[in-house]
């Protein structure tokens, strides 16, 4: 489709988008080196109160440039999915307590579980990163506290909904992870999904989240669509295909207008 040919042009541009990142590699590395010099320097006269310091600058530049490097591998590198089926609402309480830790005592969570939930098709430990990736984005927008919602739930799309462009029609298990917090303004939403989009300081955020979740759910066969709205908070829903798809016995209609990527 065409929204798929846009998608795969920005992975693309993901190589020419590494000359940007490049610059800041190269930012970092400058302050670990002139740190250095100012350690030898400093050596040189003895100041051992002023050394400790500047082994602390090339420190922290040094874990900074890993953390991006690290974040850039983990990004190119082709991602091999293993499918399995998936009990995601038991996913999530395993992972509530880590999150709870990641996200900080001034954010609630609540885990809210649909009846009768069936078993979604995807890789585990992509998907764990995934949730782990949202939630962190919603403790970002909350810098005050607020409310974490993990809901996940049964849908059906079908071409009658709103939200079905390039969805196949099917089952599908809906994770969303909401938020009480900043919300996108539009210009933010028209690019959230794009690799190395980030409104965050160097070193806190490198905009692969989000074009990393699109990439694994939509070779899970799913899909993501964001709703946002300043001020008022953020829902990322993950459309995980549902395990064993096949039978149409219930219809839950969708309406639905959510941002998806452009
Ligand atoms: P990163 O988190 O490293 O910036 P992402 O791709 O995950 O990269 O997100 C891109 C941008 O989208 C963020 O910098 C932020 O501006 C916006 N964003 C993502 N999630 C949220 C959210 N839950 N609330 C508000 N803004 C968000």
């Amino acid at each position: 489709t065409e929204e798929q040919l846009r998608q795969s042009q920005k992975m693309e541009a993901v190589g020419q988008l590494t000359g940007g990142l490049a610059h800041d590699f190269n930012n970092l590395l400058t302050g670990i080196i002139g740190a250095h010099d100012l350690i030898k320097r400093r050596l040189a006269q003895n100041r051992a109160d002023e050394i400790g310091r500047y082994v602390d600058i090339a420190t922290a530049s040094a874990t900074r440039a890993a953390a991006l490097t690290h974040r850039l591998l983990a990004f190119s590198r082709r991602q091999t999915l293993d499918p399995k089926p998936t009990d995601v609402d038991r996913l999530v309480s395993d992972m509530v307590d880590m999150i709870r830790r990641t996200v900080g005592p001034s954010i609630n969570i609540d885990v809210i579980n649909g009846p009768d939930l069936w078993l979604a098709l995807v890789d585990p430990p992509q998907l764990e990163n995934a949730l782990l990736n949202l939630c962190i984005n919603a403790r970002d927008a909350m810098p005050d506290g607020g409310r974490l919602t993990i809901e996940a739930d049964n849908c059906w799309i079908d071409s009658r909904n709103a939200i079905a462009r390039d969805f196949e029609a099917g089952a599908y298990l809906k994770l969303s992870v909401s938020d009480t917090g900043t919300g996108m303004p539009p210009d933010v939403m028209a690019r959230a999904f794009d690799p190395f989009f980030t409104t965050k300081p160097l070193g806190q955020g490198t905009g692969l989240g989000l074009s990393m979740i699109y990439g694994f759910a939509k070779q899970s066969g799913g899909q993501v669509r964001i709703h946002s709205q300043a001020g008022q908070g953020t829902t990322v829903a993950l459309y995980l295909p549902r395990h064993d798809g096949g039978s149409a016995d219930r219809r839950t209609p969708i309406e639905d207008t959510a941002a998806m990527p452009r």
